[in-house]
């Protein structure tokens, strides 16, 4: 299900949440409205948010605005979102490649949120925390093809998004196709399957 957190109190960290600003590129108010219905950031004077890159916030606050973007403007911002995302968020220094690029999503997703007040994953320890969903990683055999099943509340196209420019990092070329035969949190359903070819 999109836009649902799995369980309450998990934050996410400024920089990540940043990524909504920067998704809607030239018409930042619009940006800033949804973040502002949705209690997210300072509203500064001039009506324009503040989203500080070290303050933490609520990831049901942050969801809550995804879903009146989704509603209000549609989901190729959320693409958009998606996109801006690795410009954005903090991501592990092994990724060289696409495979190591693919499955650094969920260990990035990982450390750009908290719960309990502790980053979900410590570097040191390899150690990873329960409680929102994962970034799938499978790589088939012989081919350039990666499957990757996200069960996460965020939307559909925002992890298209996310997919795609982890993907380009290394392979421009490389495509990203939902799979409109598995479930879709569109639907209401768990997960979302994406098919990455290069
Ligand atoms: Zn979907």
């Amino acid at each position: 299900m999109q836009f649902l957190s799995f369980e309450k109190g998990i934050e996410v960290n400024g920089q990540t949440v940043y990524a909504i600003v920067d998704g809607f590129k030239l018409i930042k108010s619009l940006a800033y409205k949804h973040l502002k219905e949705a209690g997210v950031g300072e509203v500064e004077k001039d009506e324009s948010v503040k989203i500080n890159p070290s303050t933490w916030y609520s990831q049901e606050a942050w969801l809550k605005a995804f879903e009146s973007i989704s509603k209000e403007v549609g989901d190729s911002v959320l693409y958009q979102i998606g996109l801006a995302i690795p410009r954005n968020a903090k991501f592990p220094p092994w990724v060289v490649d696409i495979d190591t690029a693919v499955q650094s999503i969920d260990v990035a997703y990982h450390m750009n949120h908290r719960k309990g007040g502790r980053e979900m994953f410590d570097p040191t320890t390899g150690k990873m925390l329960e409680g929102i969903g994962h970034y799938g990683y499978n790589r088939i055999t012989g081919e350039n093809k990666i499957i990757s099943v996200c069960e996460n509340p965020y939307p559909c196209e925002f992890d298209k998004g996310i997919l795609t420019t982890m993907a380009q990092k290394f392979q421009p070329l490389a495509k990203v196709k939902h799979d409109d035969l598995k479930p879709c949190r569109k639907k209401g359903q768990k997960s979302c399957t994406y098919v990455i070819t290069w």
